[in-house]
């Protein structure tokens, strides 16, 4: 199975046509590009943020909105250096990076495989002739700023590496206002930093990226079983969303692999153009965060049950995920080129409530009333859902405008508009044209929205 999946994956889309595509249609530009480029940052242009924001919403809908017992969190980016000492940030966010006296490039000490040698490109570091390694040394992967005006002692903090501890340090505060007792959850959404040494593979791996994590708090008998639940709930809510199972699968972690802090991780993998790699992680946390931060910063973070008197610590399972990472899988696992009618089309077949814009209103020419039609159609239909007008170019042109965008439905104001207020209703994924009111159409789509989806790449 897994070689038919990575097979299929080769053909059917390169990572340079991802690129390639999200730059022609505005929806990731290199950052700082007109100073040349600052590596390995990007900027998000109009579809590129419609449709992060939606996978985001969708993460904070199955979150907080499917669910009672969950709570919203955003906490600050700067924290008080000591909650990366209490986290083990300080000491153990570290990769070991290794120097190359001839080339003078550096590289992670642990992943030399994936690597080119500066000199001889067909050979990985320490291989090429040349190549004179220094001993690895450990970098720390937290990026450093000073508060205030004087940089200096006691003025140094970090740029937070995750979002993770900004809930751990919350937990007294949630537990207080939010009224909650175990098992409950804090998901927050935010932006992160990682000084990473080799970054890379477009917005999978950079330096500023976002996070969509969740601790979810439980009494410490019941960790195994949430555990168990939120790897398969975070799996579902990729296949939900339209992702192939074939494409998906869940990586549990070698003893050796754990994180000082785990005793159980599994990581929700997809298959990129760059081989499998890790989307999400579920981590089994026990209480090794709160009984940190309860050390360090002398505060009790437990949990007393009024009713049965009993006290404790509970345990932590920790789905996190990477906002733009996810992002990127749903572009590649949509992406779709085909021939119609002897034209080559290329589609995005993204599940509708992913999809940055829903609805294209267009005129079938530019002529006869229909433009300022297909107009009053668009004002009726943008308050309901996201929708575009467009009456710039042929007909097809415009649809497969659409279509490199995801857009699922197009409606065209054409001669019969004008007699009877019926429109075309085009279908992105069977090009299905069907003849409907005007009246009545808003609720349609949102009706259509709010079906569950499955992606024609199935079959
Ligand atoms: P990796 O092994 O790929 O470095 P990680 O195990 O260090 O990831 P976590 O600390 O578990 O990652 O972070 C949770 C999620 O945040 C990851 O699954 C990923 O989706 C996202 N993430 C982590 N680092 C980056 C990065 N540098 N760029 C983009 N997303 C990231």
């Amino acid at each position: 199975m897994g070689e038919t999946a990575e097979q299929a994956r080769n053909e059917e889309v390169t990572m340079e046509e991802i690129v390639a595509l999200c730059k022609r249609r505005g929806f990731i530009f290199p950052s700082s590009e007109i100073y040349g480029g600052l590596g390995s940052t990007y900027d998000y242009g109009h579809y590129g943020v419609l449709l992060k924001n939606n996978v985001k919403a969708e993460w904070w809908r199955a979150m907080v909105g499917d669910r009672d017992d969950i709570v919203a969190l955003d906490s600050a980016i700067l924290q008080h250096p000591r909650v990366w000492e209490a986290s083990g940030h300080l000491e153990g966010f570290t990769d070991p990076l290794v120097d190359c006296r001839t080339c003078k490039l550096r590289f992670r000490a642990d992943k030399l495989e994936d690597a080119q040698c500066g000199q001889k490109p067909s050979k990985h570091p320490g291989e090429g002739p040349d190549c004179d390694l220094t001993d690895p040394r450990q970098f720390n992967l937290m990026f450093e700023t000073h508060v205030g005006p004087v940089a200096g002692e006691g003025s140094e903090v970090y740029l937070r590496p995750e979002t993770a501890q900004g809930i751990f340090i919350n937990f007294k505060n949630v537990l207080q206002f939010a009224r909650r007792k175990p098992p409950f959850g804090i998901a927050q959404v935010g932006k992160s930093f990682r000084n990473e040494i080799t970054p890379g593979n477009f917005i999978f791996r950079t330096r500023e990226f976002e996070q969509m994590e969740m601790e979810f708090f439980v009494p410490p008998d019941e960790a195994d079983e949430w555990y168990q639940r939120w790897i398969e709930e975070r799996r579902r809510w990729y296949e939900e969303l339209g992702i192939r199972p074939d494409f998906l699968r869940v990586r549990p972690h070698d003893a050796d692999e754990l994180s000082h802090y785990s005793s159980a991780t599994s990581d929700v993998e997809y298959l990129f153009p760059i081989g499998w790699s890790e989307l999400e992680g579920i981590a089994n946390r026990g209480d090794f965060d709160l009984t940190q931060h309860a050390r360090f910063s002398g505060e009790k973070l437990e949990y007393f049950d009024q009713q049965t008197k009993e006290r404790y610590v509970p345990h932590v399972i920790e789905p996190a995920a990477g906002a733009d990472r996810a992002t990127l899988a749903f572009l590649v696992d949509s992406y779709d080129a085909e021939e119609v009618e002897g034209r080559q089309r290329t589609v995005l077949r993204l599940h509708p409530r992913l999809a940055p814009v829903k609805v294209a209103v267009l005129p079938l020419v530019s002529k006869e009333g229909m433009p300022e039609k297909a107009r009053e159609v668009y004002e009726s239909l943008r308050r309901r859902l996201p929708a575009e007008f467009d009456e710039g170019g042929s007909i097809g042109k415009r649809y497969r405008r659409q279509d490199e965008i995801g857009t699922p439905w197009g409606v065209t104001v054409d001669g019969q508009t004008m007699e009877d207020d019926t429109v075309t209703l085009r279908d992105r994924d069977s090009l299905e044209q069907v003849r409907v009111p005007i009246e009545g159409l808003g609720e349609e789509l949102a009706g259509r929205l709010e079906q569950p989806w499955r992606t024609p790449k199935l079959g």
